[in-house]
């Protein structure tokens, strides 16, 4: 089984993108650049970013004997949208679960690999200490923005990543050399500052990570800046050249469905527990749990009443 075989297996599994590098630890500036965020306090409330830091610099680690690192991707955007004047959910979280369907068709890729060479395999979807925007730009899959995402030269950045090492020796690709456009539009439309052009991004003052990964009350400032973002953001990406080509996925798995386009901010007021269930069952938005997301859709409203 040669890369080219590992490709066309992607392909046939709906993966949209595949590359493959080699499973060399990462390199000192990567590293570096990684320590230094944590340094400066950057990853906020992700306490988790600062655990495994040796397991985050060497995929063997994750799997022993791995020799290459696959690395797959699937475009998320909507064919359809909510209304502008809804609560708004990050496009990623419109449809079922990324981490559950990408991980499915990666164990079916490890089984292929297992099955024609005997190799073991390891499926990553951002369940392990694995820095897979640096793996996608080894691998030849795209380049890092300005806005921190990893954007596939003519596609965009609207794009799932999952990563599968495997103990097969494969041919790797070219690393991708390109770079963004560097127009700083994706700092300018930063509602709340979090992001500087060319530098990490600040998770203490990003609204996608207060709104989804902070635990408890958020601070009064957040007020000022949330707007009508209920779970996520997605202004970085919305604002990027990059993605003025971005084409509506069709995985029936990422479609969304019509309860969550339809929801109104007194909707989520008002949910029951029974409801946030049955409208995000195998939903990402599970990780904010219902408490989490009726605190910042009174946040919303709070902030609307009083200007
Ligand atoms: S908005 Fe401009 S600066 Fe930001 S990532 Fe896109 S091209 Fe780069
Ligand atoms: S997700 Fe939103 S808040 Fe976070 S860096 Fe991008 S534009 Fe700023």
């Amino acid at each position: 089984m040669d890369s080219e075989r590992i490709k066309q297996v992607a392909r046939e599994l709906g993966f949209d993108a595949c590359g493959i590098a080699r499973a060399n630890r990462i390199d000192d500036e990567a590293a570096q650049r990684y320590v230094q965020w944590l340094d400066d306090g950057k990853n906020g409330c992700m306490e988790w970013a600062q655990n495994h830091q040796q397991v985050r610099e060497n995929p063997e680690l994750l799997l022993e004997g791995a020799r290459s690192v696959i690395v797959v991707a699937m475009n998320y955007y909507p064919q359809v949208f909510q209304p502008k004047e809804a609560p708004q959910f990050a496009y990623y979280a419109y449809g079922r679960d990324y981490h559950e369907v990408m991980k499915q068709r990666l164990w079916k890729l490890g089984e292929a690999i297992e099955r024609e060479t005997g190799h073991k395999s390891r499926a990553c979807v951002d369940s392990a200490p694995l820095r897979e925007r640096y793996w996608a730009q080894q691998a030849g899959v795209g380049f890092q923005g300005w806005n921190n995402q990893l954007i596939i030269p003519g596609k965009g950045s609207y794009f799932f990543l999952g990563v599968l090492l495997t103990t097969l020796e494969l041919e790797p690709d070219e690393p991708c050399t390109e770079q963004c456009l560097q127009c700083g539009a994706c700092e300018m439309v930063c509602p709340s500052g979090a992001l500087r052009c060319g530098d990490t991004v600040d998770a203490r003052r990003c609204i996608s990570c207060l709104t989804i990964e902070h635990k408890g009350e958020l601070p009064e400032w957040v007020g000022e800046v949330i707007g009508n973002h209920v779970y996520g953001c997605d202004e970085c990406q919305k604002c990027c050249p990059h993605n003025l080509e971005a084409v509506g996925n069709t995985t029936p798995e990422f479609q969304p469905k019509p309860e969550l386009l339809s929801l109104t901010l007194d909707d989520i007021l008002e949910m029951t527990q029974e409801q946030f269930s049955t409208v995000f069952s195998h939903s990402a938005v599970k990780r904010a749990k219902l408490i989490g997301l009726q605190r910042n859709a009174k946040i919303i409203k709070n902030h609307k009443i009083n200007n």
